[in-house]
Order: structure tokens, then C-alpha cells, then sequence
């Protein structure tokens, strides 16, 4: 049967009530009788022995009858022990004779021997029943104790297991609620009881199991979810590197395994801190210089990689990042094929076609024989056409030569004037033909700087070239050059429409136009320029906006 833990608490309140009540009742039920037998001692002998004495003291004076009488009567309702009714009759017939003769000696010592007897027997009644009431008294006090040592054992066993009856499971559930909270699932109440917290720890161990299996189902879906991811990564073509936003490596596929020369013991887990002082690729995958294409040399193989980064991230933002590694080696070749391809037809395309230049001009020389104004008209616009074709072709080669990294540099000191100078005269009748007004400005005390003449010039009638073909009749173009730290700042700054913000940043990237540039050009110009400044150690950029004109520069470093 199941005992509630209410009902035990109940039972044993009211068994302590009960023994408190036991105790208090015994005693006052021994008091009471005691006080009781006390009483009834004082009414039943001492009245006795007062009419006894009483009736002496009347023998004693002879003209006491009445009191004497009054005493007897009294005496003869008060009898109580044994011998007690006898003797009292006894004196009732001695007094009766000697109220006829009351001068008789015998008769008086007969009524004194009389009361005596009836006096002895009442204080033998006292010494018995004094003998007998403390006989009670010490058989009250001995239940009255035996019941307190009852009752202090009762209460001493309840002062001693009551706290720990209730504390204990408590604290054992405490714990168990603790460890559940540190994520020990394992964690089990063992409590045999039948009451309230033995349905409190089935409780909790049912709560425990259910998140046990809950945690294990989840953590076969993680490994599961794992195993599906690691395979993802481990099957992809490219080499793939995993770091969380701590820079501790998540994982790398055995493509990257192969390319750091590392096990993967020593990459996953680990910290980049560490990997890049222990793999000089490592530390390369890490830096700007990574961004552009890359060679490694594979089995004794030179391969080709270009690197892209992409943030890992989930609903609470970024929370690490991919690095992976594409083997462009195919392209690269393909690439150079195309490279040697373009040298190859610009440069046999630039000798015919440089011929029929000349050809032209031999038509226009009217020694040749006049032509008439539509002849003429068509020889001008065959040689424009000629020259485009020129020009593209070179940009081709440029191009070519910038691609196969054959740029053919003849670095000196340059004062920044010569170029300049230049540029300028190369692009005055262009910019006549528009009515452009170009000039050129230059800091005080310009120092010389770092390049190749040649080819600071290109870049510069490249820029001048592009203001005028952009910029409205009349406009105004500046060019200036600059000293800033330990670099030149040439920049050539026109009125024309400008270049929205958004398309910026492709403005520098081969056979980008700007959509809706009219299709006169290749789109090649500044990309080669950018190539031919930084192979000199310089940098390009623009600032642009619609409207506002547009300011290319470049900087150069100082001689
Ligand atoms: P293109 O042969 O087309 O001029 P470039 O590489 O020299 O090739 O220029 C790329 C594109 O940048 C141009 O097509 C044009 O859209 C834009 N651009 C270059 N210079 C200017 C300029 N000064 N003002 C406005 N747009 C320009």
C-alpha cells in the first residue's frame, strides 16, 4: 500500500500529539486520584480521630454528655474501616450504660479503652493507606517516566531522521537537476520510496531519458548531417578549406591536403596563427597577393590556381569563411594559346595593312593621277578606317605582350614633363578636331620619377584620348602632375559626362565599356594602362561621377 508523504508527515504529528496527550493524562489522572484518595483519607479517619478526641475531652469534663453524644452520632455515620463499625457499637452501648450510671469508673475506662481502639483503628487505616498511596505515587511516576522515555526516543528518532527523511531526496533530485543542466543526460534518481518523491524521481528519470534519447537522435542527425557534409566537401573538383571566424580550420578536402603537403591531423583544428608560420602556402592563401593566379608545382608539374573566398554564414551572420582553390592550369594554357594567337595575327595583319597606308597615300599624291572630290572622299575614309585598324591592332599586341608577361620595360629617371609634353602633342589634332582646350599644370619643385618614358607617354595620350573622345565640343581638359609622399601623381581631368559610381569599379577590367559608350573602341586602353603602370610599381584609379566629368590618374614612384 502506498503511503502518501502528507499522510506520514500526519500520522506522525498526531502520534507525537497522541504521546504528548498519553503523558499529559497519565499525570493528571495520578495527580487527580492521588489528591482524591488524599481526601477521602482526611474525611474518613480524621473526622474519626477528631470525634474520637473530642469524646475524651467530653469524658473528661462529666457535664459534657451532649458533646459526647453529638461526637458518637457523628462517629457512627463515619465508619469507614474494619472493627471500626463493631467497636463503635461496642461504645454506643457502653456510653447508653454509662449514662445510667454515670459515676462509674469501670464505665468511663471502659468508653476510654473504647475510643482508643476505635482511634488505633482508624491511625492504623492511615498508616495503610498512606503505605498504599505512596505505593501508587511511585507507580504513577514510574509510568509517567516510562511514557517520557517513550516519548523522548520517539522524539529523538524524529529530531535525527524527520530532516534527513525530507532533505535527502531533495538534495539527491538538486543534484540530479544540476547534472541535467551541465548536459549529463545519464543522470538517474534512485529512490526505492513508494510516496511523493518516489513519484518525483520516476519523474525525473523519465524527463532524463526522454532528453538522453532526444540528444542522441540529434547527435546521429548531426553525425549523420556530418558525414553528408564531409563527403560534399571530400568529392569536390576544387580544393576547399574551411575557417571559422576564430580562425580555427573546420576542414580541408585531400585536394588541399595535397596542395599544403599536410595531414590532415595537422590542418583541421588547428589555428591559421599557427599554420601560416608552419606552410609558406598557407601564409600565401592568407595574403592580397593570393588574389590574382598563382603557380604550384604539383608532382614536378607546374599547375595554375586562382583562389576565391566565400563567407560562410547562417541566420546569425557570418560565421566563418570558404577558401577555395580552382586548378586553371587548362585555361592558363588555352589562354596562352589565345595570347600567341592575337601576337601572331595582329602582328602579320599591321605589315598589310601599314601597306595599304601607304598605298593610300600614294593614291591621295596627285602624281599619281588626280582623283575627284567622291574619290577623294573615299581614300579619307579608307585611311580612317586604316588607322582604327592600326590602332587596335597595336592595343592587340600591347595586350598580348601584357598577357604573356613579356612587357618590355626601359625603367630610367623621367622628368614628368617629357611624357607629358608628349602626350599632348600626340593628341592635339584629335583634340583640335573637337575644339578641346588641353593643359597642362605641374606642382612646384617636381622631383623625377621612376619608368619607362615610353610608356608613361601611352597611358598618358590613353587617358587624353578618352577625355576628348568623352567630353562635349569645347571642352576643357587638365593634366597635372603632383608630388604626394614619395610618389608622382599624373592625372588628367575633363568636363565630360562622367562615369556613373556603380560601373567604377569594372572600369580598369579588359573590354569593359560602360553600356551605352558609343562601340568606337576596344575597351583594352586602360586595362593596359593599369598592367603598364603597376609593372613600372604604380597604381591607377579614377574619380567619377554623371555630370561631373571624370579624374584618371596614376602615380609612379619617385626617382
Ligand atoms: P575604349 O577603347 O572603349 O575607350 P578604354 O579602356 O579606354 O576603352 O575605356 C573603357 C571605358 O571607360 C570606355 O568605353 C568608356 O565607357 C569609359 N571611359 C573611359 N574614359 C572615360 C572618360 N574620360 N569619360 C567617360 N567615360 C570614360
Amino acid at each position: 500500500m502506498t503511503v502518501k508523504l502528507k499522510t506520514k508527515i500526519t500520522l506522525g504529528v498526531v502520534f507525537l500529539f497522541t504521546l504528548l496527550l498519553l503523558v499529559g493524562g497519565t499525570g493528571f489522572f495520578y495527580l487527580n486520584k492521588t489528591i482524591t484518595e488524599q481526601h477521602d483519607i482526611l474525611k474518613d479517619n480524621y473526622e474519626t480521630i477528631d470525634y474520637t478526641r473530642n469524646m475524651l475531652l467530653a469524658l473528661d469534663s462529666s457535664h459534657e454528655i451532649k458533646e459526647f453524644e453529638k461526637n458518637l452520632a457523628g462517629q457512627e455515620k463515619n465508619i469507614t474501616e474494619k472493627g471500626e463499625g463493631a467497636a463503635t457499637s461496642l461504645l454506643r452501648d457502653h456510653f447508653n450504660s454509662y449514662k445510667i450510671h454515670p459515676d462509674s469508673p469501670e464505665l468511663v475506662n471502659q468508653l476510654r479503652h473504647d475510643i482508643n481502639r476505635i482511634m488505633q483503628i482508624n491511625l492504623d487505616a492511615i498508616i495503610d493507606k498512606n503505605k498504599q498511596l505512596g505505593q501508587k505515587a511511585d507507580d504513577a511516576t514510574f509510568i509517567i517516566a516510562l511514557l517520557l522515555t517513550l516519548c523522548a526516543l520517539v522524539g529523538f528518532s524524529f529530531v535525527f531522521n524527520f530532516p534527513g527523511y525530507i532533505a535527502d531526496p531533495i538534495a539527491k533530485l538538486t543534484k540530479g537537476i544540476k547534472a541535467i543542466a551541465g548536459k549529463e543526460y545519464g543522470q538517474r534518481i534512485h529512490l526505492t520510496r513508494k510516496d511523493e518523491f518516489g513519484e518525483m524521481a520516476a519523474a525525473f528519470n523519465q524527463m532524463a531519458e526522454e532528453l538522453d534519447r532526444y540528444e542522441h537522435s540529434n547527435l546521429a542527425k548531426i553525425l549523420f548531417e556530418k558525414q553528408r557534409a564531409e563527403t560534399v566537401i571530400n568529392s569536390l573538383k576544387d580544393a576547399s578549406i574551411g575557417i571559422d571566424k576564430n580562425g580555427t580550420v573546420l576542414f580541408a578536402n585531400p585536394l588541399a591536403l595535397q596542395l599544403l603537403s599536410l595531414a590532415e591531423i595537422d590542418v583541421v583544428g588547428k589555428n591559421v596563427s599557427l599554420l601560416e608560420k608552419q606552410n609558406d602556402l598557407f601564409r600565401f592563401l592568407l595574403s592580397e597577393e593570393s588574389n590574382k593566379p598563382f603557380k604550384i608545382v604539383l608532382d614536378g608539374k607546374e599547375q595554375f590556381f586562382s583562389k576565391e573566398t566565400a563567407d560562410i554564414s547562417n541566420t546569425e551572420g557570418t560565421i566563418g569563411n570558404l577558401i577555395v582553390l580552382k586548378n586553371i592550369t587548362p585555361y592558363k594554357a588555352l589562354d596562352v594559346a589565345k595570347t600567341n594567337f592575337i601576337a601572331t595575327v595582329s602582328h602579320e595583319l599591321k605589315t598589310p595593312l601599314a601597306s595599304s597606308d601607304f598605298s593610300l597615300k600614294l593614291l591621295e599624291d596627285e602624281r599619281v593621277g588626280p582623283l575627284n572630290t567622291e574619290q577623294k572622299e573615299l581614300v579619307q575614309h579608307l585611311k580612317t578606317d586604316n588607322l582604327r585598324l592600326l590602332k587596335v591592332l597595336s592595343e592587340l599586341l600591347d595586350l598580348s605582350q601584357v598577357e604573356s608577361g613579356k612587357i618590355l620595360l626601359h625603367i630610367t629617371e623621367v622628368d614628368p614633363r617629357i611624357p607629358v609634353q608628349r602626350a599632348i602633342e600626340t593628341v592635339t589634332a584629335a583634340a583640335q578636331q573637337k575644339q578641346a582646350v588641353i593643359e597642362s599644370s605641374f606642382s612646384e619643385n617636381l622631383p623625377a620619377c621612376k619608368g619607362d618614358e615610353e610608356k608613361i607617354a601611352w597611358v598618358l595620350i590613353n587617358f587624353l584620348t578618352n577625355a576628348i573622345k568623352y567630353s562635349p565640343e569645347r571642352g576643357k581638359i587638365l593634366v597635372h602632375v603632383s608630388n604626394e609622399d614619395d610618389t608622382l601623381v599624373f592625372s588628367v581631368a575633363d568636363q565630360g559626362k562622367g562615369i556613373a559610381t556603380e560601373y567604377l569599379p569594372r572600369i580598369f577590367e579588359r573590354f569593359y565599356q560602360v553600356p551605352g559608350t558609343e562601340k568606337t573602341g576596344t575597351g583594352l586602353g586602360l586595362s593596359i594602362s593599369k598592367e603598364f603602370i603597376e609593372a613600372m610599381g604604380g597604381t591607377t584609379g579614377v574619380k567619377s561621377d554623371m555630370n561631373e566629368g571624370s579624374r584618371f590618374y596614376f602615380s609612379l614612384p619617385v626617382a
